[in-house]
């Protein structure tokens, strides 16, 4: 569509000073857009004034709002993490603190919203990180390991005999499932995303033991073991960004 001016201008709203790029097209309505970087694009007819635009940014300044904070946060998550003090992370479904402290000691623990580094050289990432990774590893395997075991108990009715489990880091799925081998795979950074999406993963692979594909009957055993299974699977791809 062709685009008649462009103008970059500022509206005051009850979230604070706003600009916004002025776009007049052939359009019927004012179109308004935020983009991944937060920026605020409004394309509007030539006759629309520009008053009218502007109570209308208003009227939507607490969406703008809250799509711009979506969109810095999923961006952060996308960003690999940088293990300095401070930084967030996620635990099942909750933001965690880094906190680096400075200890002859050197181990990582959860302590209410932080996670506790301790190390003898607060400067050295490397080490912070691998102190991460490790406490993270852990609960993992104790976590997952506890779900596929309450998971499991459901389907002992349907003779699926208690899968190995496998965690690995995976850049596209959340997890598989070996039928053949009794295996089930089972993505780490799951762990970020609350329990009941992790529940929804292992039920959906323990469905595979019985349907290996996913047709009307494999959906059909996944409902009912699972109800909920779509608002899971929403929220998960809504929380964690692989
Ligand atoms: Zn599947």
């Amino acid at each position: 569509m062709k685009t008649l001016s462009t103008e970059t201008r500022c509206v005051m709203t009850p979230h604070g000073a706003m600009d916004y790029t002025l776009e007049r097209k052939k359009v019927k309505n004012i179109n308004l857009r935020v983009r991944h970087d937060g920026s605020v694009y409004v394309s509007a007819p030539k006759r629309v004034p520009v008053r009218e635009i502007e109570s209308f940014i208003i009227s939507r300044s607490e969406y703008i709002r809250r799509a711009a904070v979506y969109f810095a946060e999923r961006d952060v998550k996308k960003a690999p993490p940088s293990y300095t003090d401070g930084e967030r992370f996620m635990y099942l479904g909750k933001p965690l603190r880094l906190n680096i402290i400075a200890d002859s000691r050197e181990y990582a623990d959860m302590c209410g919203d932080e996670l506790q580094v301790h190390v003898r050289d607060s400067e050295n990432t490397a080490r912070i990180k691998k102190l991460t990774d490790d406490w993270y590893s852990r609960r993992c395997s104790e976590v997952f390991g506890e779900i596929v075991a309450e998971v499991g108990g459901r389907f002992r009715k349907y003779g699926v005999a208690l899968p190995q489990l496998k965690i690995r880091s995976m850049t596209s799925r959340w997890g598989s499932c070996h039928y053949t081998k009794g295996i089930i795979t089972l993505n780490r950074r799951l762990i970020e995303a609350p329990r009941h999406c992790i529940e929804h993963v292992v039920t959906h692979e323990f469905c595979h033991f019985i349907h290996p594909n996913h047709s009307k009957d494999f959906y059909a055993l996944l409902g009912k073991e699972f109800p909920d299974w779509r608002a899971s699977k929403n929220e998960l791809e809504r929380t964690v960004i692989l």
